[in-house]
């Protein structure tokens, strides 16, 4: 069985693990003077040959997205942490500043001297108090042990940090909504290029990276690139946090190493809930095609995904079984995104309105057979209408559960129609033919 990689989670079970002493008593912050022994293009240097990728969803190189920095450009330098962790199904980010903030603090000290940043702010959504209490009291806790503020460590290396509470909207998890936010302004996005990475915060150059990613930094400094590198396959190195929900015995985070199966994780998880069996799932989130039981032993990893039409995205395993019906839950998914489309496009803004009139009226509705027929194809118009023409990735994502709930449960589409409203029937666990 594959083995669970336990690093970004090894103080989860600690007592008080998100407290100074016992991280330093685990070896924690002595990565740091080991990155300031390195010159800050070595570090970024490490980092790409770690092999590391975005762990927000994209799976960008984060070494190769650092080295975009331009250091001609006199402006200052922004690190910017993305913890607007927001995905449906996505809870990796949130358990990590909780059960572990400082390694996130280490990370993004080690990140901010390798781009030459002297300041970096960690935007974390504003609903979730008690996580940015708790990183709050982790970066106040670096400063007072010199780990922050002038001359860290004594390398002249010079280094504040902000937490920032966003406001509360699923759209300020996409980077240039963020800094929208940040600036003081409404979170919609901004048009790319260019990039952040050369006209972000404040128009300066600006590294925006995941929680995850950045955390994961100090163990690569500290252990080597080679030891990153050495877990995983052969595209998407390393470990990573998969978090597992819904219907499964013992749901949570898992970390463990790219590549891994579902099958293997639902080993780890105790398997799908007693008497029940999986019926589909997402591999990264509500933003990610679904996939079935046919897709248990593909590789967990960026590519692995990708080959059967879906993302890795987040790693945020949601596990449904028979007992769902899928229509259901395509439903309440859209209605989410229908909820936080910042309007800013038409395609996006007026279609997701569309989207959840369509699912609504075949979950709810009574349609006779022929017009629902042609619904279930309108569905399908729509999501390709949306896909591609929207300006930021929340309109194609809004899509992915529609067009793969339709691609692998059609039948159960058309059973909507031909029963007039959801035919589902929990207490037999079947849905009419
Ligand atoms: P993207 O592929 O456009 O960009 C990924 C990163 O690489 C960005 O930081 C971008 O600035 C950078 N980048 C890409 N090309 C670049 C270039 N030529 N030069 C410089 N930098 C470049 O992806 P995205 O739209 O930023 O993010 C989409 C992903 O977000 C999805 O895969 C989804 O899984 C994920 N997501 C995550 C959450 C969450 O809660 N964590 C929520 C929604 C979506
Ligand atoms: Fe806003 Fe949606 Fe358009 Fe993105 S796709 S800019 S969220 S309206």
């Amino acid at each position: 069985m594959t083995q669970l990689t336990p690093v970004l989670t090894d103080m989860w079970d600690v007592e008080q693990g998100w407290k100074l002493k016992p991280y330093e008593a685990k070896g924690g912050y002595a990565a740091l003077d080991v990155a300031f022994g390195m010159a800050p293009d070595d570090v970024i240097g490490a980092v790409k040959d770690s092999g590391l990728r975005g762990r927000g969803g994209a799976g960008f190189p984060t070494g190769m997205k650092w080295s975009f920095i331009p250091q001609d450009n006199p402006k200052p330098k922004y690190l910017v942490v993305n913890a607007d962790e927001s995905e449906p199904g996505t809870c990796k980010d949130i358990p990590l500043m909780m059960g572990n903030p400082h390694v996130l603090v280490e990370g993004v000290i080690i990140s901010s001297y390798a781009i030459r940043a002297n300041k970096a702010f960690i935007y974390i959504r504003g609903e979730v108090l008690h996580v940015i209490r708790r990183v709050q009291a982790a970066v106040d806790e670096a400063y007072a042990a010199g780990h922050l503020g002038k001359d860290i460590h004594g390398s002249g290396y010079d280094l504040d940090v902000v937490v920032h509470a966003g406001a509360g909207a699923y759209i300020c998890g996409e980077e240039t909504a963020l800094l929208e936010g940040l600036e003081g302004r409404r979170g919609q996005p901004r048009l790319r290029p260019p990039f952040p990475a050369v006209a972000g915060l404040y128009a300066s150059p600006t590294v925006i990276n995941n929680v995850e990613s950045v955390a994961s930094v100090p163990a690569i400094v500290k252990n080597g690139a080679a030891w990153f590198a050495s877990m995983g396959t052969e595209k998407s190195k390393g470990h990573g946090i998969f978090s597992l929900s819904g219907h499964v015995t013992r749901p949570g985070q898992y970390e463990a190493p790219l590549g891994i199966t579902l099958r293997e994780l639902l080993d780890l998880a105790g398997g799908i809930r007693e008497g029940h069996r999986l019926k589909f799932w997402t591999p990264g989130g509500s933003s990610t095609p679904l996939l079935t039981a046919e897709h248990l032993d593909i590789p967990l990893d960026f590519e692995g995904v990708g080959s059967v039409g879906s993302m890795l995205g987040t790693r945020a395993l949601q596990i449904f079984d028979e007992t769902v019906c899928v229509v259901r839950a395509v439903l309440r998914w859209t209605e989410f995104y229908k909820h936080e489309s910042c309007g800013k496009c038409t395609p996006c803004r007026e279609g997701t309105w569309w989207l959840v009139q369509a699912l609504d009226r075949l979950e709810n509705g009574s349609i006779d057979e022929q017009g629902g027929a042609e619904l279930v194809d309108q569905l399908l118009d729509q999501c390709d209408n949306i896909l591609g023409r929207s300006f930021c990735a929340l309109g194609d994502g809004a899509t992915s559960p529609i067009s793969s709930s339709v691609m692998y449960f059609r039948d159960e589409y058309l059973a909507h129609l031909r029963h007039g409203g959801c035919p589902f029937d929990p207490a037999r666990s079947t849905v009419w033919a």
